[in-house]
């Protein structure tokens, strides 16, 4: 039998061991950790709806009308009002043909990529795409090209070489990075080359854009530049569940094709009322998203005077770069013992040598949480060597 005990003692050493933290009461800024307070700045709630009591409310008031579980898949009994009316919600939404309601983002892009490109076919495949991109790729049977991260002319050399049908993905927001991708430039190829392109939009949705309508929008395309657009609802929706938007045929099509729909039960149709209330909240409210735009950019200008290295980009996503693995757990400890919850991520979810803390921003941290991080970080610099730190 394989080893086991000995990989993990082999992770512990080389200080990749993961571990998980246990939580009570709801997800917000200020969590209850182990029985410890914290002040969280590692959550992907960033609007600050996982707890919104109108969000709540409404799951409330549908239970009686739903009741509890989801009972089928959509295609034998599974398929509520409820569900349905949400994929209206998200098509509007978009301003696409049409949606469908996935049980988790990881499910939808296994699903959506094993469906729309098979043996025969190339995947091109942005180098720090997500995992469940990924893992959909290898499951679709495709050949797999990945591209160096972002770069559209390397990827348009690649789509120059390959015939037969090609489909491109990419993240809109990339979850480790926090930058965005270059959208337009990608569309523009996509179309020179006849290749299909998917954007898993999982960081942007809810964030940018035009109320909130996520990072396509943002960029000022539309369903005819980004064909299929999949996206998240527990992050900044503050629910459950993903979504794929995009033209009536092909939203027809996976409904025969996507595995990862057709054969796994139906979410409660409860969630999907809630998130429909969701989806209305994110399109009224700006000031959300300007509290948070505002949080973020003095969080930049003063982390970077400390002479800290972040990211260019202005989602919420704002990673410190470390580098190394040990002192980015040290990091991370440090501000732990000052009340503060920042997770240090490590290979593999991000290339060796690259180790850092993922600071992430809610619309639901004051500026005064704002301030307790900031004075956190400015007493922990000292962790870190020189300004410009390795990476
Ligand atoms: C979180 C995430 C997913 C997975 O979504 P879940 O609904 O959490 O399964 C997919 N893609 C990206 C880019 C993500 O960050």
């Amino acid at each position: 039998m394989r080893d086991f005990e000995g990989e993990l003692a082999q992770r512990k050493q080389a200080g990749l061991y993961r571990t998980r933290r246990q939580i009570s009461g709801p997800q917000q800024p200020e969590l209850t950790s182990d029985g410890k307070p914290l002040l969280s700045f590692c959550s992907n709630d960033y609007l600050g709806l996982a707890n919104h009591p109108g969000n709540i409310d409404a799951l409330r008031h549908a239970l009686p009308e739903t009741g509890l579980g989801g009972a089928a898949s959509h295609l034998i009994c599974g398929h509520h009002d409820a569900h349905h009316q949400l994929e209206q919600r998200l098509a509007e939404f978009t301003g696409r043909g049409s949606a469908l309601f996935f049980s988790t983002g990881y499910m939808a892009n296994m699903g959506v990529i094993s469906a729309l490109a098979g043996r025969g076919d190339t995947i091109f495949s942005d180098r720090l795409n997500h995992a469940s991109i990924i893992d959909g790729c290898i499951l679709s049977r495709a050949k797999v090209r990945r591209y160096a991260h972002g770069d559209v002319d390397a990827l348009a050399t690649m789509l120059a070489q390959t015939s037969g049908h090609k489909l491109v993905v990419t993240d809109g927001v990339f979850s480790m990075d926090g930058d965005v991708a270059p959208l337009k430039e990608l569309a523009q190829v996509c179309r020179a080359h006849d290749a299909l392109l998917v954007v898993d939009d999982a960081h942007g949705i809810g964030v940018l854009g035009p109320q909130g309508r996520g990072s396509i929008a943002a960029q000022g395309l539309s369903e005819e530049d980004v064909p299929v657009l999949i996206g998240t609802l527990g992050k900044a929706v503050g629910t459950s569940g993903a979504f794929v938007a995009g033209p009536e045929v092909l939203m027809d099509y996976l409904v025969q094709k996507a595995r990862t729909y057709i054969y796994t039960t139906a979410m409660p149709p409860s969630i999907a009322a809630a998130t429909c209330a969701s989806i209305d909240l994110i399109e009224r409210d700006d000031d959300r998203r300007r509290h948070l735009e505002k949080l973020i950019a003095v969080f930049r200008q003063q982390a970077t005077a400390m002479g800290y290295q972040l990211m260019p980009t202005e989602t919420p996503i704002q990673p410190i770069m470390v580098g190394d693995n040990w002192t980015a757990l040290e990091l991370s400890k440090a501000l732990e013992q000052q009340g503060l919850l920042v997770t240090a991520i490590r290979p593999p979810t991000v290339p060796e040598g690259e180790a850092r803390l993922r600071v992430t921003f809610s619309a639901a941290h004051s500026e005064a949480d704002l301030n307790r991080l900031l004075q956190a970080l400015s007493s922990c610099r000292h962790l870190l060597p020189s300004p410009g730190v390795a990476v």
